[in-house]
């Protein structure tokens, strides 16, 4: 008997590697059953309701069926309608965001990720609190509102006292209009007692990329360090959410283990959260494995090509409707492009992937935690979307008003995205463009935003849109938000 059971809290038992063989054997047996994939797209659509749409989301067996079958024209209508889910539920909105890398100290051996511990010529740094605000101004300075810290494990260097300092420092900055007002957490797993502490320090998400969910290669790849104990990171998330973190991010490294075993592991995750927890993750991260200091991804064997990520990409957007998924600039533009009609909801734009690389003048490549493809300004990046058909959006309105967790994911189900993210997304688009963008970028952006307004259908809605984008023009008053 499989020892498959998605409630128990061993990560063993929710993330059965046997449950994932049966899987994958199911899907590759029916890859071709024409009358089972109808059915499971049906399903995928989104169904018409009084207020709205709602979607019934997959398993993580039908969802492996579609990521198996190879019949050209069911593929295109996975695309269709992830691109179409995407369009129901989160609008043409991209939410924009930038990692804040705090510490590149690490004690942990991954083989794929220069930090590692035994990388002795590169150059070690942590941020001090000054540090951390002249980071902060520059990122606000481009317009970022939304952060993802980064820092390596390490008990000495980086224990949780000095993360809750950094996100306090960051909190504190206001550098002319600037304020980030989100700070999601990607740091080791840890215990109960310090995700309470990030939680009352009032981050948003905590993020933590499983990497691989399948045991044997984890363990190889993870050699040495904490971080080589499977079940205690596997296990994170729960931790995470008994510290009262309600919005959790997951995130497999593609190119590190098979991809269609990665794939359900990571919905088996996430079926294993919305069981245990009532709520699923907040997001899913979909980084591909890339070049940096002393790691070359050909040494891995399992790399994927441009189409099977898009096509990973659009069968998690069928399969966790109301997960908003991340891309980050790993990806080149041409990727990017294409990945933002496959679902994606969140990108992150002029990043740099080393400490203290955003007060650099020059983009600092010998100490990046990877290469980063998409080397754009956020000014361009947000033209770039515009010009594409998508608002970029830098909205927190959630976080800052308390619908974290279920409350946000019946914000996501009510059908009245139309008449709070978009006005969120229009009204924050507008601070961007008055505090930070080129005349080329305001030009279009404001022609945008004159078109979009059109689309919120509550009257009264649309009238305070309005007088606030009006405020934001003509005033230093920011952070408007329903
Ligand atoms: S992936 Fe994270 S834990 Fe692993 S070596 Fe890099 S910084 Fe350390
Ligand atoms: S209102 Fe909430 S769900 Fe909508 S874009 Fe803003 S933060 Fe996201």
């Amino acid at each position: 008997m499989s020892n498959y059971n998605v409630k128990s809290m061993k990560a063993e038992e929710f993330i059965s590697d046997e449950e994932i063989r049966e899987t994958l054997k199911y899907a590759e047996a029916n890859k071709n059953n024409i009358e089972l994939i109808d059915s499971i797209l049906e399903k995928a659509k989104p169904q018409k309701t009084a207020t709205g749409y709602v979607c019934k989301g997959l398993t993580h067996r039908e969802a492996s069926v579609l990521l198996a079958c190879e019949i050209p024209e069911k593929v295109q209508e996975i695309f269709k309608i992830a691109e179409d889910i995407k369009l129901k539920f989160y609008g043409n909105r991209i939410v924009m965001f930038a990692p804040l890398y705090l510490s590149n100290y690490c004690v942990n051996g991954c083989v794929y990720c220069p930090y590692h511990l035994k990388n002795k010529h590169i150059a070690r740094r942590k941020l001090t609190q000054e540090e951390v605000k002249a980071e902060v101004i520059a990122l606000q300075d481009m317009g970022h509102k939304r952060l993802a810290i980064e820092a390596g494990e390490d008990p000495v260097n980086n224990p949780i006292e000095y993360i809750l300092e950094c996100i306090n420092t960051i909190y504190s900055v206001n550098h002319k209009n600037g304020a980030i007002r989100r700070v999601n957490v990607n740091i080791a797993a840890t215990t109960v007692e310090n995700y309470r502490k990030l939680r009352d320090a009032g981050i948003g998400t905590y993020i933590l990329f499983q990497e691989t969910y399948h045991k044997e290669s984890y363990l190889e790849l993870h050699p040495t360090g904490p971080k080589h104990d499977y079940a205690y990171h596997t296990e994170a998330m729960d931790r995470a959410m008994e510290g009262g973190i309600d919005d959790v991010g997951l995130g497999v490294l593609f190119g590190l283990e098979l991809y269609k075993y990665e794939f359900a592991g990571l919905l088996m995750h996430a079926e294993h959260l919305e069981a245990v927890h009532g709520v699923g993750p907040h997001t899913i991260s979909v980084p591909r494995l890339k070049r940096a200091d002393d790691i070359d991804p050909d040494t891995f064997d399992n790399g994927i090509d441009d189409d099977t990520f898009a096509k990973i990409t659009a069968c998690i957007r069928l399969a966790v409707p109301y997960t908003g998924i991340i891309i980050s600039t790993r990806e080149s533009q041409e990727v990017r492009s294409r990945l933002l009609n496959c679902g994606v909801s969140q990108v992150s734009g002029a990043s740099r992937t080393s400490v203290g690389g955003y007060t650099e003048e020059e983009r600092p490549h010998d100490t990046e935690q990877f290469d980063v493809s998409d080397q754009r300004t956020l000014d361009e990046v947000v033209r770039w979307l515009m010009e594409n058909g998508h608002i970029p959006s830098f909205c927190t309105a959630c976080y800052r008003e308390g619908r974290t967790g279920d409350r946000f994911m019946s914000l996501c189900k009510s059908g009245q995205i139309v008449n709070c993210c978009h006005p969120n997304a229009l009204m924050t688009l507008t601070e961007f463009l008055v505090d930070y963008a080129s005349d080329e970028t305001k030009e279009i952006g404001y022609k945008m935003i004159e078109d979009e307004l059109n689309k919120i259908t509550n009257s009264k809605v649309l009238a305070i849109a309005k007088d606030n984008i009006e405020n934001i023009k003509n005033s230093n008053r920011r952070d408007f938000r329903f």
